[in-house]
């Protein structure tokens, strides 16, 4: 059998030796869309950006297809097909649509003409440059960008950030779409919890570091009252 997409092992992950999360086990398979849920401050975007190797591993590992990102820089980590858009977007305000769009790829052609497929409204935007855009577009920007580069494991991180519900609703299919169109997986951290369960296969839940919930989006269903308490602090962390 081969190995996950997205293997993630008693992952210990944090700031200049602060540790935040604590041994952490998340896997993510391939045309999965996994939830990482938790209250803010939880630890979801530390895990986000220890994946991407922009903070070091503290404990622990983290393995892509079999291969751990140990040591590897963040470039070459995103060149083994790791997309991931943070929570600021981290978009060129001062350069067109498509020109951020042709960054994240060589073969611009084919690339943009699937990020329009899948998000038609940057279809008519592509001159436009991307700080004059609104809060919805850029969000659509910043997930076209990711996949222009085909990516294999696609990162979200609060995508829902300052959008309005009904954008959200809109938004979150894609990314199931996308994932059971193509090979790649899908990490979203999320605050509409509902709109991720909707889409989602299964989830995690972390609270002050700690997994203390996970499971198919059926069984947290069926569990509404841990995975609220899980959001209150009062669930104990998985043995
Ligand atoms: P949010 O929804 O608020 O982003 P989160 O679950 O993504 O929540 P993280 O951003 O991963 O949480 O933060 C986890 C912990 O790490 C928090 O206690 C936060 O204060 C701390 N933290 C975040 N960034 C830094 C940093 N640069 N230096 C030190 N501690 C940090």
């Amino acid at each position: 059998m081969s190995p996950p997409l997205l293997e993630i092992e008693q992952l210990d992950a944090g700031y200049r030796g602060a540790t935040v999360v604590r041994k952490l086990d998340l896997v993510v398979a391939e045309h999965e869309v996994v939830a990482l849920l938790g209250a803010n401050g939880a630890g979801k975007t530390t895990t986000l950006l220890t994946v991407s190797g922009l903070l070091p591993l503290l404990g622990g590992d983290v393995r892509l297809s079999g291969r751990s990102v140990k040591g590897r820089a963040p470039q070459r980590i995103a060149r083994t097909g790791v997309a991931h858009v943070p929570e600021d977007r981290s978009l060129f305000f001062g350069l067109t649509v498509k020109e951020n769009l042709k960054l994240g790829t060589r073969k611009a052609g084919p690339a943009i003409e699937r990020v329009v497929d899948y998000f038609p409204a940057l279809g008519n935007l592509m001159g436009r440059q991307a700080g004059l855009l609104s809060g919805g577009e850029q969000q659509i920007l910043a997930l076209g960008r990711a996949l222009t580069g085909s990516p294999r494991l696609l990162m979200v991180d609060e995508m829902s950030l300052g959008l309005a519900p009904i954008i959200v609703e809109h938004l979150l299919p894609v990314l199931r779409r996308i994932a059971d169109d193509t090979s790649c997986g899908v990490l979203l951290v999320e605050q509409h919890v509902r709109l991720a369960l909707d889409i989602a296969d299964r989830a995690y839940v972390l609270s002050h570091g700690n997994l203390v919930l996970q499971g198919t989006v059926a069984e947290l269903a069926a569990n509404r009252s841990l995975l609220e308490s899980s959001y209150l602090g009062s669930a104990s962390p998985e043995p």
